[in-house]
């Protein structure tokens, strides 16, 4: 490829929405552009590295036995209505309408495209188990699409489907799954974490994220310093620690004026914040409910939804709750009538703790529920873990790291296939549903999670298995017959040996073309000027080690190919 004929247009300006390096080096290597706000098109260098990602993916899952198909983005509501999905997904489910006025979606996800094809045609045992896949466009409207193919409203999705004829066999399935993820990322060259995961709207219990760690990701994950635990921090929990036995105290009421908060209330009775339950009130789809959890902990909702098995949770207005006396920062679990009560698990074991008191600006001290003085009706884990906190396993310690989630795998047992009816029947005759599992990745979302993690101040760094382009072969002065000649001939035996190449023709000056080069993050610089050449040498650039060193131009050929040959195995 000539650089004078490529469209990579190179910015020097970072651009102003972009808030993460991935974004704006995206951007600004001339590999995407904006069409609307969270829809871009991919111009060649990302799509370049889209299809090499592709690639990756679609050999492993070849390699599991996995069979490419392709179904449409456009799916009828109907299929969506048979699940019982058209009416949850809420707002991210990307509507439309024929002309006739029929409803359809732009499919965020393929469960049940996938489901009411596979039950058209599978009908025995023998024909299980099967796994499908497709790499294709997805939808979801969503509410802050933002860092560029990060959380985009239009992306690229790998999604497989397996089809099992009962639990040991997607337990297989599953386990071939997580191995072939693995080796996914590892080629793409991420620092990754496999963590257990909520399995979320999905459906269905078992799941794990692959998370590259990064600053900028947006999912926050826990493991332990000394075993493999790892989670993300949405389900992560563990059993609460035994306490010590207090001498249950008599009730006291106090004044605590101007204390709303956890800390003010601390602060003006000179106590730690964990001595306090705090008494939060949600709604649930439309009914009240308490939750009490120690005063320096996290009410964690994702875990709360699922044992409240509700579509929507929401703190609930004060004017729900602000009845009688009660005020909001002074309510307590004491007295509370006709509203069910969740408490995390910690609280019960709680001695002598202080409550809202239910009634103006005051708090009650020596509060126990082990003496009966307010009443809990299910216990449950309910909050965030913390960095710090002995792991749930062992007796090390966790930590904390952020991850962007790469991919996630789903068990989905037979929550599909009994709503849409995929069964089998087994070697006994007898009908059962299909035991189904799906797994996605986000082509996008990985090709930006590679940027995150390697690049520096000049631009990208790209792993030789994901790069564009392999080499850049740079003649510093265009105008010089010589250089432009020497610099044509080690492209022209680069080309015929199979190395994917740029010349940068385009008659900048050598900064320029040396900042481009670095921006874009071509893996291999090779270097054409007068005074190398002189000694019969080309100077070659490592982008990720910065090491420079001088190759003769007979033997350019070869020793590319062996680097690249080198770095494709290294990972
Ligand atoms: P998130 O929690 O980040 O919204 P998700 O859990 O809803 O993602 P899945 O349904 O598990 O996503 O989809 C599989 C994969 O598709 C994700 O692991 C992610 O890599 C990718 N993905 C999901 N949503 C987006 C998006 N809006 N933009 C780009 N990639 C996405
Ligand atoms: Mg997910």
């Amino acid at each position: 490829m000539k650089a004078s004929k490529m469209l990579a247009p190179t910015l020097r300006e970072v651009p102003a929405d972009a808030e993460i390096s991935s974004h704006k080096l995206m951007l600004r290597a001339g590999m995407m552009r904006k069409v609307a706000s969270g829809v871009y098109t991919y111009l060649p260098l990302a799509w370049r590295s889209i299809k090499k990602i592709e690639n990756i993916i679609r050999e492993e899952m070849d390699n599991k036995g996995g069979q490419e198909l392709l179904m449409p983005a456009v799916q009828p509501a109907e299929i969506w209505q048979e699940s019982g999905r058209w009416g949850v997904y809420g707002a991210e489910l990307w509507r439309v309408k024929d002309r006739n006025g029929r409803d359809f979606c732009l499919g965020p996800t393929h469960e049940e495209l996938i489901s009411v094809t596979f039950r058209n045609d599978v009908r025995s045992y023998k024909q299980l188990p099967q796994m499908l896949y497709q790499i294709q466009t997805k939808y979801r409207d969503e509410r802050r699409p933002r860092f560029g193919l990060m959380r985009s409203r239009e992306f690229i999705m790998k999604d497989l489907y397996s089809f099992d004829a009962d639990e040991a066999g997607l337990s297989v399935s599953y386990d071939m799954m997580y191995d072939a993820y693995s080796r996914v990322f590892s080629r793409c060259g991420l620092d990754f974490r496999p963590v257990e995961a909520d399995s979320g709207a999905i459906g269905g219990k078992g799941s794990h994220e692959f998370m590259a760690l990064a600053e900028a990701g947006e999912s926050a994950i826990l493991y332990c310093d000394t075993c493999d635990y790892a989670a993300t921090d949405e389900i992560a929990g563990r059993d609460p620690l035994p306490v010590a036995a207090e001498e249950m105290l008599a009730i006291e009421k106090v004044d605590t004026p101007n204390c709303a908060s956890v800390e003010e209330v601390a602060a003006f009775l000179n106590v730690p914040t964990n001595r306090i339950v705090k008494t939060m009130y949600y709604k649930a789809d439309e009914e009240l409910v308490v939750v009490l959890i120690r005063g320096d902990r996290t009410i964690n909702e994702i875990k709360l939804q699922g044992l409240l098995g509700c579509n929507e949770l929401m703190l609930a207005d004060n004017a729900d709750i602000e009845q009688g006396g009660s005020k909001v920062g002074y309510l307590g679990p004491i007295g509370i009538e006709g509203v069910k009560i969740y408490a995390d698990a910690e609280v019960p074991l709680m001695y002598n703790v202080i409550v809202g008191a239910n009634d103006g600006e005051r708090h009650l001290l020596n509060v126990n529920y082990q003496r009966g003085d307010f009443k809990i009706d299910q216990v449950a884990d309910l909050r965030y873990l913390e960095e710090g906190e002995q792991c749930p396993h062992c007796h090390g310690h966790l930590k904390m790291a952020r991850g962007i989630e790469v991919g996630q795998i789903f068990k989905l047992h037979t929550k599909y296939s009994e709503s849409l009816h995929v069964y089998y029947t087994g070697e006994d005759g007898v009908e059962r549903p299909v035991v189904m599992g799906c797994y996605g990745i986000g082509v996008g979302r990985t090709l930006a999670a590679v940027i995150e993690q390697s690049h520096d101040d000049d631009g990208i760094i790209w792993p030789m298995a994901v790069a564009p382009y392999q080499v850049v072969v740079i003649p510093v002065n265009d105008r010089e017959e010589e250089l432009v000649q020497a610099a044509g001939k080690v492209y022209d035996e680069l080309t015929a040996a199979g190395i994917e190449v740029v010349l940068d023709d385009r008659g900048e000056r050598a900064g320029v073309k040396f900042k481009d080069a670095d921006l874009i993050g071509y893996p291999v610089r090779v270097t054409v000027g007068a005074k190398s050449l002189a000694r019969g040498n080309v100077e070659v650039k490592i982008r990720k080690t910065g090491e420079m060193l001088e190759v003769p131009v007979a033997e350019i050929a070869g020793w590319i190919s062996d680097y690249v040959k080198a770095e494709m195995a290294a990972k």
